[in-house]
């Protein structure tokens, strides 16, 4: 099975090499803003011209929006625009010119409906302070060091790798891999590149090929299985979240920077946020290890796993920290497995977001109209099962997956089906054992061969 995939390793800079890609990501910005501003020149010019009745034949020519025409563009204005260009590779300009055009492409799918999920907007001119330098090398010598602690890039040279490289050379050494680009990117304060690679990988079955497991993602836990093993969180992620919140409220106190009475920011609230931002990575860190190891063991074990499909982007808007991890964490949770169970050979059912998972009782199916986020414990009045609530919810993902193999494959997952379907909460109703699985959802498409990720829905 061939994938691409990203290899992704610390850097340890030297002082020179991180003024060397400071500037060249400082490069990419220049060609992108400077596209950005030509594109908008071009469309602003030709709606005036089409307002004083110029015929069309006559406008001002298009600036086409694909990477090969803003790289003529930028290379006919280079000399002019950007006299210092021969210092920086080209590679960075290009860096730049691409993520404009996927950035315009993406705006005029969405604007078209082409592109399914939320509105994109139009292109933003990007800041110093704010965007995120990075500039990525396609082409040129790219390459992994024999002693795997160094990468080598074009202009750059020889960069210190932060952690041993191994993995990814010992598929370089036997001819199963191959490095497609390398982006060097600044990360929450610390430098990264990251390979993207051509990976042949070797078709894997997994471990218990008859097997389901119903996956729910707790905040006390990382997750709840329908096996009723509880994954706990990573160690000292409690202790890092804590001090995140200590950290938050410290840099609260200081002074810091205003940019309308144009105060400086205190060295005591510069020392805070450096600390913070340092927290929060350590936070994620060890969040989307912890996430890492039970989605590698979840897809290499079990043929079937269903999770729930959770509106993250709404969720996300909530601000209380647990929760708000623990959101984040479901996003990358479901992504993970995504790509696992591909490479893995078993299959991702995504649950109905308006099945009442959490509601409906395991044991024998009644509904509940209401159970608050305290509620920790499920009590059924119906049949007197008293089950952890997280548990619960597993157990009743698990027992979709069993209907939908019996009841043949639901619909695959449209992502546009996100956007379209209302949040307002719908009343949850009993469930009718034994009824098969309706399909028909706004913007789900008919199942295509090879899909692993299906939507099951239950019959209301
Ligand atoms: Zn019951």
């Amino acid at each position: 099975m061939r994938t691409v995939q990203a290899y992704r390793f610390a850097l340890d800079l030297t002082p020179g090499q991180e003024r060397a890609v400071f500037a060249h990501a400082g490069a990419a910005r220049a060609a992108y803003n400077w596209a950005l501003a030509r594109v908008k020149a071009v469309m602003g010019q030709r709606a005036a011209e089409r307002s004083y009745g110029v015929p069309d034949q006559q406008l001002t020519p298009v600036l086409g929006w694909s990477l090969a025409a803003l790289r003529k563009a930028w290379n006919a204005a280079k000399a002019e625009v950007a006299p210092w260009w021969p210092q920086y590779s080209k590679e960075a300009f290009n860096t730049g010119l691409d993520a404009l055009a996927r950035g315009l492409t993406n705006w005029a799918d969405s604007r078209t409906g082409k592109r399914a999920g939320r509105r994109v907007g139009f292109p933003r001119f990007k800041s110093r302070r704010r965007s995120r330098p990075a500039v990525r090398f396609t082409t040129g010598a790219i390459r992994v060091e024999p002693d795997r602690m160094h990468a080598v890039l074009p202009r750059l040279g020889r960069l210190k790798l932060h952690e041993s490289a191994r993995k990814l050379a010992r598929r370089i050494e036997a001819g199963t891999a191959r490095i497609l680009s390398a982006t060097v990117r600044r990360d929450r304060g610390r430098w990264h590149v990251a390979f993207t690679v051509e990976v042949d990988r070797a078709e894997r079955t997994p471990a218990r090929p008859d097997a389901t497991v119903g996956v729910d993602v707790g905040i006390k836990n990382l997750a709840v299985l329908s096996t009723g093993e509880l994954v706990p969180n990573p160690r000292h992620l409690n202790a890092a979240s804590r001090r995140l919140r200590t950290l938050a409220r410290r840099l609260s106190r200081r002074q810091g920077p205003d940019r309308r009475t144009r105060q400086q920011p205190s060295r005591r609230w510069q020392r805070t946020q450096k600390q913070l931002g340092r927290a929060h990575a350590r936070v994620a860190n060890l969040r989307r290890d912890g996430l890492h190891k039970l989605t590698t063991r979840l897809a290499a074990t079990y043929a079937t796993i269903v999770v729930e499909d959770l509106n993250v982007a709404g969720m996300l808007a909530n601000r209380r920290l647990a929760r708000h991890i623990a959101d984040a964490g479901f996003g990358e949770l479901r992504r993970q497995l995504t790509y696992k169970t591909g490479w893995g050979g078993g299959r991702l059912l995504v649950a109905d977001r308006w099945y009442p998972s959490s509601k409906t009782c395991s044991g024998c199916g009644t509904v509940k109209t209401k159970l608050a986020l305290s509620e920790r414990t499920y009590r059924c009045q119906a049949c007197g099962l008293v089950l952890d609530r997280d548990l619960n919810a597993a157990r009743n993902l698990a027992a979709l997956a069993a209907e939908t193999t019996t009841a043949g494959s639901g619909p695959v997952a449209g992502r546009g089906a996100d956007q379209k379907t209302p949040l307002a909460g719908r009343v949850a109703v009993k469930r009718l054992p034994g009824t098969t699985c309706s399909v028909g959802k706004t913007g789900t498409v008919p199942p295509q061969g090879g899909t692993t990720s299906h939507t099951l829905t239950k019959a209301h």
